[in-house]
């Protein structure tokens, strides 16, 4: 083997990326640390600094950069221009996108623009401006490598089919903690309970989004690019074990699925690795084999769609196409931090969403300016309507 693999960690202090440096960790021999970037956690950044030292560190808000000066000692850069230049260093092989939100929208794209490698986590980039950054991704060989667990598990079924042979491709749901609930009794559900996810272990904005649903929908517009498979080809169905992450069917009605117990660690590790698989069992304490027995039984069923709409809003999105996808994704971002600020109800998410998608209008994007103007409209108009909900 060769050099180690220089990577960066755009989002290292969040959730995925803090599992992204426990494997990068466990395989020194291949992979080393070359940049890492946190929104304003300057405290958690200079810890982890000092284990994994990093050529670069960025911190977006100046004043945690000075903190984070004072503490380690050592320089950090701050803006949000730092994550573009950390995302296009030379240094750079690989760059994992771990930030949430469109926050992550510009450096996928200065990245993709620099032919990197590019490990997204960020799902809003590609619900965003998948069509834009494909297309990109193509014209500078710049490869990009799914890190959302389903669309890491569609790449996997997809490797052992031809693309003629695929019938549809189908992408599983959890459902969440309120799977199964009524509509009355979602009306009363709090920011904590919706926090509480039975089987992954994620951020905040990407855990009410599977409480809604509402990441469902996202990761359908995410495959539809990420795999260039046109959108009603693409099913979602419950499966509250998440044990199943993704299937394939093929033209002949064979189903092949790829399962692996829910552990993000795993898809992190098949976009770092690829084309290798990494032995994370028995290089990390707690990534588990899956043992089909002690699972014993696997369910599915079909999504609740009146009492879940967001798949739909999401389809309807997708359909219209241009700038909408782009403003209802981040319309959702305004709406899901006013849940979790205990401004607005669950049952308020979808309905607020739901207005976004009637009164935005419709609009072409040619250019990643389009899609952030599309973007601030869509968030503009959430605003709005959270105002005339307090
Ligand atoms: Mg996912």
């Amino acid at each position: 083997m060769g050099n180690p693999l220089g990577i960066v960690i755009l989002g290292a202090t969040g959730s995925i990326g803090r599992q992204t440096l426990e494997v990068i960790a466990a395989y020194p021999d291949r992979f080393r640390v070359v940049g890492l970037s946190a929104n304003q956690n300057a405290e958690q950044m200079a810890e982890l600094a000092a284990v994994h030292r990093p050529e670069t560190v960025a911190l977006v808000d100046a004043r945690a950069a000075d903190r984070f000066e004072k503490l380690s000692g050592r320089p950090a850069e701050s803006g949000r221009g730092s994550l573009v230049r950390l995302a296009t260093a030379e240094a750079a092989d690989m760059v994992v996108v771990a930030v949430v939100g469109q926050a992550g929208l510009e450096p996928v794209h200065a990245a993709v623009q620099a032919g990197k490698r590019v490990a997204i986590a960020n799902k809003e980039s590609l619900v965003m401006a998948g069509e834009l950054i494909m297309r990109e991704a193509q014209a500078r060989g710049a490869e990009i490598l799914p890190v959302d667990s389903e669309h890491a598990a569609v790449r996997q079924v997809l490797a052992a089919v031809s693309p003629e042979q695929v019938r549809r491709v189908i992408l599983t749901a959890s459902g969440g903690p309120f799977l199964g609930r009524s509509r009355e009794e979602l009306e009363k559900v709090t920011a904590e309970q919706a926090l509480a996810h039975p089987n992954w272990d994620m951020g905040d904005k990407v855990t009410i989004d599977s409480a809604t649903l509402m990441n469902k929908g996202l990761e359908v517009i995410e495959a539809r690019w990420l795999f260039d498979i046109p959108p009603e080809r693409i099913d979602v169905v419950i499966h509250p074990e998440s044990i199943v992450h993704a299937l394939v069917e093929t033209q002949d009605g064979a189903m092949i699925a790829q399962m692996a117990v829910p552990d993000m660690r795993a898809p992190i590790a098949y976009a770092l690795g690829c084309p290798d698989r990494l032995d994370l069992p028995e290089r990390i304490k707690g990534c588990e084999r899956l043992s089909l027995s002690s699972i014993a039984k696997l369910t599915f069923s079909e999504p609740d769609d009146s009492t879940f709409p967001a798949i739909r809003l999401c389809r309807q999105a997708q359909t219209r196409g241009g700038g909408v996808p782009a403003a209802l994704s981040a319309a959702d971002e305004e709406v899901v931090a006013a849940f979790l600020d205990d401004r607005i109800r669950f049952t308020d998410i979808p309905a607020i969403l739901a207005r976004v998608l009637s009164e935005i209008p419709d609009q072409p994007v040619q250019s990643l300016g389009d899609v952030l103007e599309a973007g601030r409209q869509g968030a503009d108009l959430a605003r709005k309507l959270l105002g005339e909900k307090s």
